[in-house]
């Protein structure tokens, strides 16, 4: 059974009615905040938006996965996860304080 929105990957989702996970997600997945009700890619935007990490007029798409990149390596929300790039180890650092 194939999804009815995209008509291309297998319908995972059998109710309301047959969809693919991420057809599912773009027409029915929300998150309640502060009262309302918002599709979860306007929170993901909104979010991003408020760290300045929203893509930039003019900027490419590499660019852009680099800067997030970069921000969350160095993120305490993270734990501070840094990649080293000789090895391509992930080396877990504690942060303080
Ligand atoms: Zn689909």
């Amino acid at each position: 059974m194939k999804c009815t929105d995209c008509n291309e990957k297998v319908a995972t989702q059998l109710h309301p009615y047959l969809l693919c996970d991420n057809c599912w997600a773009e027409r029915f997945s929300k998150q309640y905040v502060n009262g309302e009700s918002i599709p979860f890619k306007k929170l993901f935007e909104d979010n991003l938006k408020k760290r300045g990490l929203w893509i930039k007029k003019g900027e490419s798409r590499d660019s852009w996965n680099e800067r997030c990149a970069s921000k969350g390596k160095t993120s305490k929300l993270l734990h501070g996860i840094k990649v080293s790039e000789s090895k391509g180890e992930k080396t877990p650092t504690v942060g303080e304080g």
